[in-house]
């Protein structure tokens, strides 16, 4: 029985869920925080960001060769973004179907009661993010949750 105990324990996971500029100026915040606790996510951690173009090329890095990779950037920075760090079993890949596909115009489509289906405008203007393995996640929770020199430029809500 303990044996079972502690491999449940060790099944709970981490991942980095972010309401981006366009969720958070769209006032989509509260409704998917329900979302997210409707769906059994515990919120362990959450933080405003302003991204500055730096963090936004580091948090992006994998799609720096793509084209649409400087709109990102710019997209990314263009406003404040929610993150927060979602705790649960198989957060990962669970928070990843709530969200639903890179194009909100597919979501629409294929996943009508995913977030980007409900709150993204295009396949840019998404709504959310969602790391999308268990490397990803670490990576991403320490950008924006654990470096000091990230962590300098982190907002308080009563700033937005
Ligand atoms: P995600 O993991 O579903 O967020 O998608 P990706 O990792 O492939 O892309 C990262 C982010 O880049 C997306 O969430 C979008 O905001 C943006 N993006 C992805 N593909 C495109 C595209 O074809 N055009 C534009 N303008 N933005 C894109
Ligand atoms: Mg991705």
């Amino acid at each position: 029985l303990h044996l079972y105990a502690a491999a449940d324990v060790n099944a709970v996971e981490r991942t980095l869920a972010m309401v981006k500029p366009d969720g958070v100026s769209g006032s989509h915040v509260e409704a998917i925080k329900t979302l997210i606790r409707d769906a059994g996510f515990t919120i362990a951690a959450e933080r405003y960001w302003h991204f500055s173009e730096a963090v936004a090329k580091e948090f992006y890095a994998e799609h720096s060769e793509r084209g649409f990779f400087p709109n990102l950037v710019e997209f990314i920075c263009s406003g404040p973004s929610l993150a927060l760090i979602l705790e649960k079993e198989h957060a990962i890949a669970d928070w990843r179907l709530l969200i639903g596909p890179t194009d909100s115009s597919r979501a629409r489509e294929e996943f009508p009661k995913s977030i980007r289906a409900k709150f993204g405008v295009d396949s840019q203007k998404n709504c959310v993010h969602g790391s999308d393995s268990r490397q990803a996640a670490i990576r991403e929770i320490a950008l924006l949750f654990e470096q000091d020199q990230t962590a300098k430029k982190s907002m308080q809500h009563d700033e937005l």
